[in-house]
């Protein structure tokens, strides 16, 4: 791969017809350590974010040594990139081949579950040769938790509720020495209080179910920074979780468990785009809905932008960008802050996009293309720069 200083010396030497993609391997190893040092437990990576291979050794360099996979193409990623890590199955709807392979190929033992069905599926994929059961399954029961505080809801589609889940805890406990319960806040938690409310909600269920719980795993949904979504350090996050966790009711040894996608990898990625066309506060750029800007376009997410030519004086404006496919539905209405005299064959930089960004392209209507380069320059936003400092006062949801 090619190394360049940042997005300027990008356009200046290669002046890209196509869109690019720039990689700050720095930043995903700085996240990484983060988590590693500051979590209090073990933190997973959620490869769906980001499924690259290079951004997956950098994780491991880093010390994040277990991963949450969602599909089988997503366990062979990353048995065959990381031979070394552990793998977490944490789809609660797998097909049994995929259960199965996972199981006896790639050595994966966790998997999450919300109804009895999986729950005899993956004990049935997970029999020897001569059919007797598996002894080293670790469980973990998905529980259905709000979405209140999350920018995008993860609510309705996977998750016992507490009505059914004492039961299930109680079966699964029948096939496994090790049983967990997860769930998921939401992606972009903009408040440390989702989990409380969350982990209120595990407690219920523990007490109900009367089992013993060896692992809580609270999920991904930790936030990224983006322009109008600013929240509060992650700190906090870490600081309430560690106090919600210590009060329930568990095995004195119980793990616990996050799953980080976002806060993980969005600093990796930014894009450098070309201004292809203009009409009035439309910019028709060369990356998309169907691109790298599949959330700006059809949740209205907003990314951070910069014009990445010296010579524009004016003060910005707002501007929307269409994308460079025949779908009008190719539109991301923004705002997009950019000087008011940009034009057709100016660059722009668009930042944050190292999440569900860059591994969202498609090939659709010829316009997949995308080179990918090192910088070393900072990512547009960071939360791990040290430049958000905690504010007790402000933004910490008391507990007391
Ligand atoms: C998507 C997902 C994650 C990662 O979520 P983020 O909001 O990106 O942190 C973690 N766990 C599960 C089960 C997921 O589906």
């Amino acid at each position: 791969m090619h190394h360049f200083p940042d997005a300027t010396a990008v356009v200046r030497a290669l002046a890209p017809d196509e869109p690019v993609i720039l990689n700050r391997p720095h930043a995903a190893r700085r996240a990484a350590r983060f988590f590693v040092e500051k979590f209090p437990g073990k933190s997973l990576y959620a490869v769906k974010a980001n499924p690259s291979p290079d951004l997956l050794r950098v994780l491991w360099d880093a010390g994040v040594t277990h991963y949450d996979v969602a599909s089988i193409a997503e366990v062979r990623l990353v048995a065959s990139t990381l031979p070394e890590a552990k793998l977490c199955f944490m789809h609660p709807v797998k097909t049994p081949r995929a259960i199965s392979e996972a199981y006896h190929e790639h050595g994966c033992r966790t998997f999450s579950l919300d109804t009895v069905e999986e729950l005899n599926k993956i004990v049935e994929a997970c029999r020897d040769a001569d059919g007797k059961p598996a002894t080293d399954l670790r469980l973990c029961i998905r529980l259905r938790v709000s979405s209140e505080y999350s920018e995008l809801s993860l609510a309705s589609k996977f998750g016992c509720d507490l009505t059914e889940a004492p039961a299930l805890l109680q079966e699964a406990r029948q096939h496994c020495d090790w049983l967990g319960l997860c769930f998921h806040v939401g992606s972009q938690a903009m408040t440390p209080f989702a989990y409380v409310q969350a982990l209120e909600r595990v407690r219920v269920a523990i007490a109900e179910a009367g089992v013993v719980i060896d692992m809580v795993d609270v999920g991904g949904g930790f936030p990224s920074v983006y322009p109008g979504m600013e929240p509060p350090p992650l700190e906090d996050y870490f600081a309430i979780i560690h106090k919600q966790f210590y009060s329930l009711p568990i095995a004195y040894n119980a793990e616990l468990w996050c799953e980080p996608g976002r806060a993980l990898c969005a600093e990796y990625s930014s894009i450098v785009v070309r201004v292809e066309k203009r009409r009035g506060d439309e910019l028709y750029i060369n990356d998309g809905a169907y691109g790298a800007l599949f959330d700006a376009a059809h949740i209205g997410w907003n990314f951070p932008v910069r014009a990445l030519e010296d010579d524009l004086i004016k003060p910005e404006m707002d501007f929307a960008f269409y994308g460079p496919t025949c779908d009008d539905a190719d539109y991301m209405k923004g705002p997009f802050p950019l000087p008011e005299d940009i034009q057709a064959g100016d660059y722009i930089e668009i930042g944050m996009l190292g999440a569900y960004g860059a591994a969202m392209k498609t090939d659709f209507n010829g316009f997949g293309a995308a080179e990918r380069i090192v910088v070393e320059d900072e990512p547009m936003a960071s939360l791990y720069d040290g430049s958000r400092k905690r504010e007790e006062a402000d933004n910490v949801v008391s507990l007391r």
